[in-house]
């Protein structure tokens, strides 16, 4: 293909009907993409030798046709992923965004938004400011908690133990067996050593206890050890399990430690007006949860909020003079805030636009539903594996996961299962290891999932694990 002449303007220029032309085809590919999601594979992978050939080469020279390049982002590059946004995508954790956010995205995007100092972005600011408040009302948090958006729940994660560090000082970090991996190289990244951290024993339906936690608590002062954090979860990532958290904000209570609660996962279910049994959150000292898994975000987006007035800013404030000018310097849980002083990041892209339009657009009754269908399919799911005789439920549904087994296979051959079904292209799920046994996982969180979506999975890993029926059982095609 030939090179083209520069364009008429500065260097990087589009015109802007071309502009407004692609922009269209952008629009286009990505209706298109929501539209035949249900009808392409759930994972698409492929060789990086087979991938680089497309994709890589020598570094252009000469100015290309923009829709060259566009074409191998939407044909090859944005193919080749996890689908989490398809509806039988059951794997890891799902990524069901909504139309809604992905607009406010785009413009925040288009508009080069930043949210960092209160000069420098007080409108994005207030997008932040807002959304972080209304969840924090709905969550049942402590009105004084002041949040921050990060990239994920590692990042949000990170910034309330980092936060629960400054304010603590050195000590004992309790953790539990089922506690996402990410929270053990966050606590190293930090510097709490390997002697500091204490993993606590779950119970059989695999949550953290009050007992257990004073237990360990109780031999770390008997042994002249200083217990300093908790850090519980509100829907794991194995099994949907919710620590015992009112039993575990009693025990913090009474040895004065820093409760912290992981609801990457399963928090949104804690808007819900019975709190899907995550009962206790006015009692935490800080609280996570991330949007892009069930909040219906594109990638990416974390939520923290800091239960102890001004500890963000205690741990995170900078003025550095060339900052001072856009500083508003004030905090509180409302009010003008500095948001690159509440976090790591200092050039922060505006986050709260999309979060901010999607709560504003559909209202909570109608997310909480979304949230609540999640629920329920993985209770489906239940219904189907128990009434299947080759399977059989391992971990009930819970918060939207519901692991099961293949009666008679062996872990090997469960992980054989998980990828036959997943380069089947039909569905996706992964599977996981629970007290040293690896089990099929299935994660329900889009709202777009059909019943049949799941009796069609159920019945097609019970196909492809016992060799016996065809694509949904019953030989009837996708
Ligand atoms: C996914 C998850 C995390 C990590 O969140 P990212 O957004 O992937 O960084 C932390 N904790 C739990 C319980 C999770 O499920």
């Amino acid at each position: 293909m030939t090179a083209l002449p520069p364009p008429a303007g500065g260097p990087l220029d589009l015109d802007p009907e071309e502009l407004r032309r692609l922009g269209h085809w952008v629009v286009d590919r990505t209706v298109e993409h929501l539209t035949t999601l249900r009808d392409r594979p759930a994972i698409t992978t492929a060789s990086y030798d087979d991938l680089v050939a497309v994709l890589g080469g020598a570094l252009p020279v000469d100015r290309r046709p923009v829709e060259e390049g566009l074409e191998l982002l939407a044909d090859v590059a944005l193919e080749h992923q996890q689908h989490g946004d398809h509806p039988r995508y059951f794997a890891r954790v799902p990524g069901p965004s909504s139309p809604v956010a992905i607009l406010g995205d785009w413009l925040a995007t288009g508009m080069q938004a930043i949210a960092s100092s209160w000069g420098g972005g007080s409108g994005t600011a207030t997008l932040e400011l807002v959304a972080l408040g209304w969840l924090r009302d709905a969550l049942g948090l402590p009105a004084a908690a002041e949040g921050v958006l990060c990239s994920g729940g590692s990042m949000a994660n990170t910034t309330a133990l980092a936060t629960a560090r400054a304010e603590m000082g050195p000590g004992i970090v309790y953790v539990s067996d089922q506690t996402h991996s990410s929270i053990g190289r966050s606590l190293r990244a930090l510097g709490w050593d390997a002697a500091e951290i204490r993993v606590v024993p779950t119970d059989a339906s695999y949550r953290l206890t009050g007992a257990a936690l004073g237990a360990a608590v109780a031999a770390d002062r008997a042994a002249g050890l200083r217990p300093s954090v908790v850090v519980a979860t509100a829907g794991s990532t194995n099994t949907g399990a919710v620590d015992e958290l009112v039993g575990l904000a009693e025990v913090a209570a009474e040895h004065g430690l820093w409760l912290h609660v992981d609801g990457a996962y399963g928090g949104p279910a804690a808007l819900a007006a019975d709190r899907n049994g995550i009962a206790g959150l006015d009692r935490v000292d800080s609280f996570v949860l991330d949007p892009h898994k069930w909040l219906f975000q594109p990638y990416d987006l974390g939520c923290v909020w800091v239960c102890r007035p001004g500890a963000l800013e205690r741990t995170f404030a900078m003025h550095p003079e060339y900052l001072v000018d856009a500083q508003a310097g004030g905090h509180g849980p409302d009010g003008e805030a500095d948001l690159h002083n509440r976090g790591f990041e200092l050039s922060r892209r505006a986050r709260g636009a999309k979060l901010w339009l999607t709560l504003r657009t559909y209202g909570l009754p109608t997310l909480v539903a979304a949230v609540q269908r999640g629920v329920e399919l993985a209770e489906v799911a239940e219904r189907l594996v128990a009434a299947d005789e080759r399977l059989e439920v391992v971990t009930p549904a819970s918060l939207g996961v519901t692991t099961f087994a293949v009666v008679g296979l062996d872990d090997a051959a469960h992980r054989r299962v998980a990828a036959d079904v997943t380069a089947d292209g039909f569905a996706a799920l992964t599977s996981t290891v629970l007290s040293g046994r690896t089990v099929l996982r299935l994660c329900t969180i889009n709202p777009a999932t059909t019943d049949d979506d799941l009796r069609r999975t159920v019945a097609l890993v019970a196909a492809l694990a016992t060799g016996v029926g065809g694509r949904g059982g019953d030989g009837s095609p996708r």
